[in-house]
């Protein structure tokens, strides 16, 4: 492992950062004062800071010696609204908000870095830190590209980190093309007739043409799809009916669809409308059908991916990164800045061994916890990525070994 000296020895520093945020969760645009710190501590640094990014949004900047190309680093900043359950004493200060997620220590990571570039900006070119507000379902990534990130604060490459649970810490893990799921919504209003149950031929029965639907609907993924295409469709909400012997109006439906491509996303959404709305006619209903797109997949460019995991490799130990991990049907909204920009999203260990009790707590779990241990390993890939994608131009097209020598003199 070649961790940054400096780094290493004002850990106890980002872990006491990372504390107040865990005792002090705030969740998806009410980051104030999350985002306050942070931008406190980026201009007490000297950074270049713009506050109120996309509602708490921070972005710092930093100027290397002498102009040229810009980076692109994210960090979440967002709480759950969940009841954490730990008892050490930095829990959550507020009832049903935790950090349940990690972000707290993603900022703790990234501010590390930008400390430490800050201290030594011995790099040429300029390094956008970007804290981004409501990534847990608000769409915060989004926004910040609708309101024009890369406009005002131009990236030639992004790349982002999110813990991993379960993935020894000291460990990455990332892979080139779709590493996270595009997460969708649909709702399904099936309009029929009510009548008595014992006179159905008076009515048209919603019900009967809801259980059609969602059986029909399985054949988009099995039918419809390449079978080499990963997708999942999965109906998880049905709701009708007031009475053992009442055929009722109305019938409603909803679940969702999970993908790794926008084109067989595309493709589903258009012949589930089509199975909803033939199969309601073909029983004499009518249907509304809604199709709301969450986040789109989260695609790594391949290029920007090998010069990652070379810096991992050269932080970590070559035995230490997983450059072909297996994708998740989960969703992350760093998505929508990698449609605008290449880069690379990968996961950092937070540790396959218990950190107390008997159990590794996944993401989202009341119990769960940021690991520590990891900030030197996090913010050193940072600061080792940064400097080697803006000190030379060409190592965009591999991370290959002159570049890595040159980096150990750090
Ligand atoms: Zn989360
Ligand atoms: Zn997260």
């Amino acid at each position: 492992m070649d961790l940054i000296p400096e780094i290493l020895a004002s850990v106890a520093e980002f872990e006491g950062i990372r504390h107040v945020i865990h005792a002090h969760p705030e969740t998806g645009y009410e980051e104030h004062q999350t985002s306050a710190l942070i931008a406190d501590k980026l201009a007490e640094w000297g950074l270049e800071v713009h506050r109120g990014i996309s509602g708490t949004g921070v972005v710092g900047v930093l100027h290397g010696y002498q102009s040229g190309r810009s980076i692109g680093l994210r960090a979440d900043m967002d709480a759950l609204n969940m009841q954490e359950q730990n008892d050490f004493a930095y829990r959550s200060r507020y009832a049903g908000k935790m950090h349940a997620c990690g972000h707290d220590g993603h900022v703790a990571m990234l501010l590390a870095a930008a400390r430490q570039l800050a201290f030594k900006p011995d790099f040429k070119g300029t390094v956008n830190f970007i804290f981004q507000p409501a990534e847990e379902g608000g769409s915060g990534a989004a926004r910040m590209m609708e309101e024009g990130l890369f406009e005002r604060f131009p990236c030639d490459a992004i790349f982002a980190l999110h813990n991993w649970p379960g993935l020894p810490a000291g460990e990455f893990a990332t892979r080139p093309g779709p590493i996270m799921a595009s997460c969708n919504e649909f709702r399904i209003t099936i309009y029929g007739k009510g009548s008595h149950a014992a006179i159905p031929q008076d009515g048209a029965d919603p019900i009967l043409t809801a259980a059609h639907i969602v059986c029909a609907l399985q054949s988009v993924v099995t039918r419809n799809k390449r079978p080499i295409d990963s997708a999942v469709l999965s109906v998880t909400q049905i709701e009708a009916g007031t009475s053992f012997n009442i055929i009722p109006d109305t019938a409603r439906i909803g679940g969702t669809v999970r993908t790794f491509s926008l084109e067989v996303l595309d493709m589903m959404e258009q012949r589930m409308q089509e199975i909803v709305l033939l199969t309601a006619q073909a029983h004499g209903c009518n249907a509304d059908f809604s199709f709301l797109r969450q986040s789109m997949p989260t695609i790594n460019d391949a290029t920007q991916t090998a010069f990652a995991c070379g810096i991992m490799r050269q932080v970590a130990g070559a035995d230490k990164v997983n450059d072909a991990v297996e994708p998740t049907m989960g969703a992350e909204d760093f998505a929508y800045m990698l449609a605008k920009k290449p880069g690379c999203y990968a996961f950092i260990g937070n540790g396959a061994k218990p950190r107390s009790g008997n159990h590794v707590y996944g993401l989202h779990h009341p119990r769960y916890d940021f690991n520590d241990g990891i900030i030197p390993l996090g913010a050193s890939y940072w600061v080792k990525l940064v400097t080697a994608f803006l000190d030379d131009a060409e190592q965009l097209s591999d991370a290959n070994q002159p570049m890595l020598q040159s980096l150990d003199d750090g």
